[in-house]
């Protein structure tokens, strides 16, 4: 059996996988990097947090470290093959992980940028399935990506590439931590958007990401409410015609906490691309992930 471990900016899951990307068991924690301070600690705690999961796995499966045939890290930044590199959300420069967990438990590591980890899943067993050219997108803290050409990942040979995140779409726009300004990663960011929609919408500072749906939800006919949607609309189409304009996809598959907004932001989106894309005859497909948080964990034991 394989393991794989979904690093994000404020969780970290592991899970065991087994035959063809069948997920049998997963324990998930979440991290609270701003409490945790410097780039040590959050080290320490990336594996501490990783020992705990893998252990609780073993035991509740009963598997020995030595059924292990491989873990692979779904990690956000650049990895190289052993380490975690340029983590701007997480705040970490390196982190050389792999050494460490393959010394621990005597297997193979494999360490790969988290989008591509959970478009390689959507791809091979999810929503992406039936489509030969097709990009993933993930829409959460950041966004993660992953495209197929002819049913290949693009890889380039250096770094992972394909930062959509960091593409500018505004000269001298909102600062971004990756230390540029007008990133499109700042404008549909979804973390960004409940802070944004707490703040223009005088709601409760505390207010969770599940009570914020369903207050949209009922509010979209209002003025505020619909402004605030509308914004995030037109900034993801501006950045996806251009992917669209560029790779000719059949279609874009969406993951990250953007899906839970899906039945609103799907039809909007659709029109808005209309008016960036290149060849408006064009129907692109918009499909939500299907394996939704277990992508990254599934995809990073089988890349
Ligand atoms: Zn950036």
């Amino acid at each position: 059996m394989k393991i794989g471990i979904d690093i994000g900016g404020s969780h970290i899951a592991t899970g065991i996988v087994v035959g063809k990307g069948i997920l049998l068991g997963k324990e998930s924690k979440d991290i609270d990097i701003f409490k945790l301070g410097s780039e040590e600690r959050v080290k320490e705690v990336i594996l501490e947090t990783i020992d705990m999961e893998i252990d609780i796995l073993l035991k509740r499966y009963d598997f020995k470290v030595s059924d292990i045939s491989r873990i692979g890290l779904a990690v956000p930044g650049s990895p190289t093959e052993t380490a975690m590199e340029n983590l701007v959300n997480l705040h970490i420069k390196k982190f050389e992980i792999g050494k460490i967990l393959a010394e621990k438990y005597n297997t193979k590591i494999k360490i790969k940028n988290d989008g591509k980890c959970a478009g390689f899943a959507e791809k091979k067993y999810g929503a992406l399935k039936d489509y030969d050219d097709c990009i993933f997108l993930c829409l959460g803290t950041g966004v993660g990506s992953a495209v197929f050409l002819k049913g290949e990942l693009l890889e380039p040979k250096r770094h992972p590439g394909f930062e959509f995140g960091h593409m500018v779409i505004q000269r001298d726009g909102k600062e971004c931590n990756c230390g540029n300004k007008g990133c499109w990663e700042t404008y549909v960011s979804m973390k960004r958007f409940k802070r944004e929609a707490i703040e223009k919408l005088k709601l409760p500072e505390d207010m969770e990401s599940i009570e914020l749906q369903n207050y949209i939800r009922k509010n979209m006919d209002k003025k505020d409410t619909q402004e605030l949607v509308d914004e995030l609309i037109t900034n993801a189409a501006i950045g996806m015609a251009n992917l669209i304009n560029i790779f000719e996809p059949e279609a874009i598959c969406f993951g990250g906490s953007f899906v839970y907004y899906n039945d609103i932001f799907l039809p909007k989106l659709k029109e808005k691309l209309k008016q960036y894309m290149f060849n408006k005859d064009f129907d692109i497909k918009l499909v939500p992930a299907k394996l939704k948080n277990d992508a990254g964990m599934i995809g990073a034991a089988e890349i």
